[in-house]
């Protein structure tokens, strides 16, 4: 059997979604710039697509700042809100250890340009509260940068109430909803965020296409020079097929939280239940406030690559959520950011399910990563030592 369970990662684009693209690879190739027809046709196009991305988040057309994808999305609305901050002499931000990458080494290189980073604490439960970012406000912060959902462990964060405090004292708030955008409701005028970053692929849309919501009256930097494009805020001939599949993708995941949305979120739970029997292993963050989708584990005395390596003959797809692909030993900053020890971070399987996800396959899931971690144990040394009782456990049984 083959069960793609790396939703998080990137999606298998949609019917709809390919459909809405392919007559703007070929009738309609023409450069929205272009005054004749098959120009004005994409343009037409390009527009539509950008009130639809609005209408599906509250926003204004006018708002919807097209770009390559969330890491650029990410990029811009930073380094935006980092160059108004340091005209007025505000050069202090605030983020969150366990943002993505694309955030995090952004925030890495404002640090050389002089700006001062505070990185809040995420707790246990993969939460950060309100007050946290109430008490790290300062005179000087001239940004609040807050994921919407962790793509590692599926937490969702309480962006409302945080927009709110960054309202109140008037300090710009942006949130990476990569992972939330087409998965859970999305409403900017309610949520008070003044900037937000969506991507196309992570919604069963293209790769290499995303958004930039910037409410207005936010002054964007422009990351690429060039021509007049997305209202001079980023040059290059658009990617019409790509955002006109983009918003097909969105308005048609977002019509399915509703009713599908409950699929992926028992599903969801049956594989929690299910993983949940593995003696010494724990789920990764909150049970109920987290992505429908999303099981994130960590087991003792396994590597997670060689668990994904084993999945990955029985057919399974699945992520550690480690660096550990990327060539680094280091195990998540996401997961240590929770506090899970370095031995058991190493030892974590992330699982993200989409509405086309079975029971069947579920079950199949929850069998083969029994079988391979009692596989896996069993030749661990370091298993034997916590079975000895040399190691300390550090999950209950
Ligand atoms: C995937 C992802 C990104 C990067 O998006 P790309 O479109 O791949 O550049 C950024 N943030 C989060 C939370 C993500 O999951």
């Amino acid at each position: 059997m083959n069960v793609y369970c790396d939703n998080a990662a990137t999606t298998r684009m949609s019917k709809t979604a390919v459909e809405a693209m392919l007559p703007f690879l070929y009738d309609n190739f023409g450069n929205p710039s272009s005054l004749y027809s098959i120009g004005q046709r994409a343009k037409e196009a390009l527009e539509a697509a950008r009130a639809d991305v609005a209408t599906v988040i509250n926003a204004k057309p006018g708002e919807i700042y097209f770009t390559s994808g969330g890491s650029e999305a990410d990029n811009q609305a930073i380094l935006s809100a980092a160059a108004q901050g340091e005209k007025k002499g505000k050069k202090h931000i605030i983020s969150t250890a366990f943002e993505h990458h694309a955030v995090l080494h952004t925030l890495n290189a404002l640090k050389k340009r002089g700006f001062e980073i505070t990185l809040l604490d995420v707790h246990s439960d993969g939460v950060v509260t309100p007050e946290q970012v109430a008490n790290a406000i300062r005179e000087d912060t001239c940004l609040v940068t807050i994921m919407y959902a962790n793509n590692e462990i599926g937490t969702i964060q309480p962006i409302k109430q945080i927009g709110e405090i960054c309202r109140s004292k008037k300090v710009l708030f942006h949130t990476d909803a990569v992972q939330a955008a087409g998965h859970v409701p999305i409403d900017v005028e309610d949520l008070n965020v003044d900037m937000l970053s969506m991507s196309a692929h992570k919604f069963h849309g293209p790769k290499g296409t995303g958004a930039l919501y910037a409410r207005k009256g936010v002054i964007l930097t422009s990351l690429i020079n060039g021509g007049a494009q997305e209202n001079r805020k980023r040059a290059g001939t658009e990617n019409v097929a790509g955002i006109v599949s983009m918003a097909a993708a969105l308005k048609e995941a977002a019509g399915q939280i509703g009713e599908n949305g409950k699929k992926p979120i028992s599903l969801r739970n049956r594989l929690i239940a299910g993983l949940g029997e593995i003696p010494y292993g724990e789920l990764n963050g909150d049970a109920d406030r987290r992505l429908p989708g999303n099981v994130s584990f960590c087991c003792e005395g396994i590597e997670g690559e060689s668990l994904l390596l084993m999945l990955d003959d029985k057919g399974i797809s699945a992520s550690s959520g480690s660096a550990c692909t990327s060539g680094s030993l280091d195990p998540s900053h996401v997961l240590l950011a929770i506090g899970r020890p370095h031995e058991v971070a190493h030892g974590s399987l992330r699982l993200t399910l989409d509405a086309d996800t079975t029971e069947e396959e579920i079950d199949y899931v929850i069998a083969s990563v029994k079988d391979v971690v009692s596989y896996l144990r069993n030749m661990s040394p370091l298993w034997r030592d916590l079975v000895n009782g040399k190691r300390q456990h550090v999950f209950a049984k």
